[in-house]
């Protein structure tokens, strides 16, 4: 079976864990913490980064941080994964799903005014497979209405739009280091905060309702609770095994990147004939080979591929229920304006095997078993 993800590992990883073992701190803010911290600030020219115990929990803090209260609404695709959504109705808001662009099924940057209303706090778009969003016009229409811009950049650690690393361009960017993104730590995440008047109510927040982080850097003699809190602080022992990749950023993204280009090159033919649809890269964008999808012609056809993949070894498959049509969204949100593309785009669309390491034999048999199946 060629698998659909294997969690990325170079080999350096073990002796950095051990390492953060025998320096007897595993909790959080140790060493390696801090290495990361500093390359991730280094990397995306943000304020302040802060690791966390997942992206879930990053958009929980910038949710915290937005102050965002019941009845305020959100607005977000209904294309994402269901974490986007929770942090803000954890917060009593209300989700307000607006339609994606067919072509890199991101959200609709034209739609998003016309879902702003006076109780309208935040605009949050998510960068789907490591491509951008239309930034400029997001924090355009961010500025005119005084909103907030939160990243989900769940699937873009080492993408970019227009030379701005992805995560850094709203007020608050997070990251996910699940095992099934690019760079991984098991779980974990990190948020990115752009404005420096905000690093050290996050610091408060992610320690407890703490200021444990002044404490530390000896600028107060004592520490204190000054603010509920909670725990967002990964272990060290899990950002060892970060660290082991972002010192290899370069290297995991140029194999990724070989890998999707193998499947774009040797799709087009069937794009030309009208068969599949492969994914859009906009002028501007860099990505990040987060993911290779492809869009069968309907529903019925993209689960008789994922057959007949897997009848062939090959897992593939597919994502996301959009939101609005699960119990969830119904109860929390509203679909704003026509569902257009949401359903229709979703329900044609394919992941195929992508991860650090994909060897060539496999992606030539992922590449010929789909050209085989339309040939049928
Ligand atoms: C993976 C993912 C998340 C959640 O990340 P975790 O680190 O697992 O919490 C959120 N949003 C998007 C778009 C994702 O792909």
């Amino acid at each position: 079976m060629i698998p659909f993800n294997v969690p990325p590992f170079l080999g350096t990883e073990t002796n950095y864990i051990a390492k953060a073992i025998e320096n007897h701190k595993i909790c959080g803010d140790g060493p390696f913490t801090k290495e990361c911290h500093q390359w991730l600030e280094n990397k995306t020219g943000a304020a302040k980064a802060l690791l966390t115990t997942s992206c879930t929990d990053a958009l929980e803090l910038a949710a915290l941080l937005l102050d965002i209260q019941p009845g305020d609404e959100v607005i977000l695709p209904s294309f994402t994964f269901c974490s986007t959504a929770d942090a803000f109705a954890l917060r009593g808001a209300k989700l307000v799903f607006v339609d994606i662009r067919p072509d890199t099924m991101n959200i609709d940057e034209t739609k998003i005014e016309d879902a702003i209303t006076d109780k309208t706090k935040a605009i949050v778009p998510v960068h789907y497979a490591g491509v951008a969003c239309e930034m400029d016009t997001i924090m355009d229409i961010a500025r005119r209405h005084n909103l907030a811009v939160v990243e989900d950049a769940a699937q873009a650690v080492m993408s970019e739009y227009k030379g701005k690393a992805l995560g850094a361009i709203g007020d608050y960017g997070c990251y996910s280091f699940h095992e099934t993104k690019n760079y991984s730590m098991g779980e974990g995440g990190a948020i990115l905060i752009k404005d420096p008047a905000k690093i050290e109510d996050a610091e408060i927040l992610r320690e407890k309702g703490t200021n444990r982080s002044v404490f530390l850097r000896g600028q107060i003699d004592k520490y204190t609770w000054v603010n509920y809190g909670s725990s967002y602080l990964p272990s060290d022992m899990n950002a060892a095994y970060l660290w082991a990749q972002l010192e290899e950023a370069d290297k995991i993204n140029n194999d990724r990147l070989a890998s999707w280009q193998k499947y774009y090159d040797a799709f087009e033919d069937l794009e030309k004939k009208g068969f599949v649809q492969r994914p859009v890269i906009p002028e501007g964008c860099k990505h990040n080979a987060h993911m290779f999808y492809l869009k069968a012609k309907n529903l019925e056809e993209r689960t008789a591929l994922i057959s007949f993949l897997k009848e062939n070894g090959i897992l593939a498959v597919f994502h996301y229920i959009p939101l609005h049509s699960a119990p969830a969204g119904q109860k929390f949100g509203v679909f704003h304006g026509e569902d257009k593309y949401t359903t229709a785009e979703s329900d044609r669309l394919l992941r195929l095997p992508m991860y650090y390491g994909l060897t060539d034999s496999d992606i030539n048999k992922v590449i010929d078993t789909v050209i085989r199946f339309y040939q049928k």
